[in-house]
């Protein structure tokens, strides 16, 4: 594996390999849910990518992108195991200049759900992940279902830019007990991490409903709500359609449950595609 911190050494690494490019983006501190990234663009690629930035723009003002843990040295470790062949760690300065144009989230996609409680998140994604995409020249490009509404996004700005890769959307790994992986899950204390496994436990809960034949989106909703009593503050949890808009009644196979909430200091997002 090659460490590359420059865009030249980046195109000059590039060019000592040949195939497939297989191209995981990632903001570091990485766990076993990165892993499984890394492991499917291993298996299905020649040459594979690992990016890790933490990018500034898509942090709003006051969130926590000066404390967003960084572990360059383990994760060049992990890397290096996984069998990845470049890792791409830049400096904000290779990656952003001074006044650039920038493209937009969707009106309306862009700006409910994530988009609304952060909103400008979503461009300063889109923002990164075009250029690491135009940079690496990736032929598969894997991203987390973790993320629903940041995968549905990366998938529509590869339509509206017709960029020549195919994005491949990966399972959600979770700890033994529910709990979805997160780097941001580092800054959780003993008891705010047993008190955020009500994010999974709500969505356990609505499955147990919906596979007793609960269809209506509001009562879906409630069941959530209440499971996520153990939050500090509940941002929401919704049902949308694969297309992420709102639906009355819920159809299996075309929906996805959604909760976001704050325990203790991270703010924890979670989803179930059913
Ligand atoms: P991040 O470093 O948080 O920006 O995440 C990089 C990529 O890893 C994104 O595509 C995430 O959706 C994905 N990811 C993060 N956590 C998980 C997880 N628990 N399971 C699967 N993918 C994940």
């Amino acid at each position: 594996m090659i460490t590359v911190r420059t865009i030249e050494e980046l195109q000059s690494a590039k060019q000592t390999h040949s195939g497939s490019i297989g191209f995981v983006p990632t903001m570091g501190a990485l766990h076993e849910g990165h892993l499984s990234l890394i492991r499917k663009a291993r298996a299905e690629n020649e040459v594979v990518i690992v990016s890790v930035f933490v990018n500034p723009t898509q942090f709003l003002e006051g969130e926590d992108l000066d404390a967003y843990p960084r572990r360059e040295e383990a994760d060049a470790k992990i890397c290096e195991l996984a069998g990845v062949d470049i890792l791409f760690m830049p400096t904000i300065d290779q990656m952003y200049e001074p006044d650039e144009l920038s493209i937009g989230a969707p009106a309306k996609r862009g700006y409910i759900l994530e988009g609304a409680k952060r909103p400008g998140h979503f461009d300063g994604m889109l923002q990164i992940v075009m250029k690491l995409l135009n940079l690496t020249g990736a032929t598969r490009a894997y991203f987390g279902k973790k993320d629903a509404q940041q995968l549905a996004l990366i998938q529509q700005m590869v339509r509206t830019y017709f960029l020549p890769v195919e994005i491949v959307p990966c399972e959600i790994v979770r700890d033994a007990d529910g709990l979805a992986l997160s780097s941001r899950n580092a800054y959780l204390s003993a008891d705010e991490r047993s008190r955020a496994l009500c994010l999974s436990r709500a969505l356990k809960k609505a499955t147990d409903a919906i596979m007793a034949g609960e269809r209506d989106t509001r009562k879906i909703q409630e069941i959530m709500l209440d499971a996520l009593s153990d939050a500090d503050t509940i941002e929401y949890a919704v049902v949308v359609d694969r297309s992420f808009r709102a639906v009355e009644k819920l159809e299996l196979g075309n929906a996805i449950l959604l909760v976001a909430a704050w325990v203790g200091k991270p703010r924890l997002i979670d989803n179930l595609w059913i």
